[in-house]
């Protein structure tokens, strides 16, 4: 197959087929624009990026820093084995001295003075969630504490479909005020608050995956295996509506980023078609104006 941009051969079939070199332009193109789109940046900003070794958080500061942003990175051991260890803070710390950008590292234990797997027991909520939960406060803290005006995350468009769909479908007050936050800019509404950024929120898993393997990042663990092998029903369900749509988590995430139309009284309030009499939302009702269209086809046929 032959890349749709440039006719070499194609390597990378996501959405379309692309060659490595205009699958990475795309990819960082997408990213730029979605900065400028939603003024993600202002001129004089310090950037944090949080990185956990992942694909996500690794292409987001690949990107940034490809891009000319100066970044600083923090990656935070979180005191669970599986999730972060010795390797995934060696990946993180290689990613930056490679690229001579400023590395931070701290651990919940030691910033919080807490004893993490207490703190998960006394939580009374799944780990994950008291994981997100400290992980945000620490970023915030973190980040203030240090100056710094943004802190983004590898937040892509998968993840706002993935939450999406569970808001939707269980219709929980509590999901959708989460919703409400999914946007690329979580501004800062107080002084101790620092601005949070997602720049990969119009882009694909997939494609955090295949840039990875385009820019040569070194990434901490099989991402791939845990990707694949995901198996929450929003995942699933995300997966079989991609084999038809393959940028169905974009689209998802692009919606969620548009303001809701104003709905004026005078649009809502009921009408009646000048034609017939039934009620309808202009001055002539959709059937009357399928019926025209036939008189006026079969008139003019008339008159051949
Ligand atoms: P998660 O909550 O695991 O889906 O991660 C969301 C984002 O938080 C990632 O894309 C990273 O930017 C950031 N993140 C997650 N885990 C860590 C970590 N251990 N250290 C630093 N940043 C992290
Ligand atoms: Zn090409």
């Amino acid at each position: 197959m032959r890349c749709t941009r440039c006719s070499e051969e194609a390597e990378i079939t996501i959405t379309q087929p692309l060659c490595r070199s205009c699958f990475q332009e795309e990819y960082e193109s997408r990213v730029r624009k979605c900065i400028k789109t939603y003024r993600l940046f202002a001129p004089g900003d310090r950037i944090l990026v949080a990185v956990s070794g992942g694909k996500d958080s690794l292409s987001c500061a690949h990107v940034l820093h490809a891009l000319g942003y100066p970044i600083a990175v923090l990656h935070v051991d979180v005191g669970t084995a599986e999730c972060t260890n010795p390797r995934t803070r060696n990946v993180v710390e290689r990613f930056c001295t490679d690229r001579n950008i400023p590395f931070h590292f701290l651990s919940f234990s030691e910033y919080l003075g807490i004893d993490p797997d207490a703190f998960f027991r006394k939580a009374c909520r799944p780990r994950c969630a008291t994981c997100g939960l400290l992980k945000r406060y620490v970023f915030n803290r973190f980040a203030r504490e240090m100056g710094f005006t943004k802190i983004a995350t590898g937040h892509c468009a998968d993840d706002v479909a993935r939450y999406f769909l569970k808001a939707w479908v269980s219709g929980s007050k509590d999901h959708f005020s989460w919703l409400a936050k999914l946007k690329p800019l979580t501004p800062a509404t107080h002084p101790k608050m620092v601005a949070r950024v997602r720049p990969l929120f119009l882009s694909l898993e997939k494609e955090n995956y295949a840039y990875t393997k385009c820019a040569g990042i070194v990434v901490a663990g099989c991402s791939m295996c845990s990707f694949f092998l995901r198996k929450d029903p929003w995942t699933e369900m995300l997966r079989s509506i991609e084999k038809v749509r393959p940028d169905f988590a974009r689209a998802i995430a692009r919606a969620l980023t548009r303001k809701p139309p104003e709905t004026e009284e005078s649009n809502t309030a009921p009408r009646i078609c000048a034609l017939c009499g039934e009620p309808t939302s202009g001055d002539i009702c959709a059937v009357c104006r399928i019926r025209e269209r036939i008189l006026r086809s079969s008139l003019s046929e008339n008159t051949r």
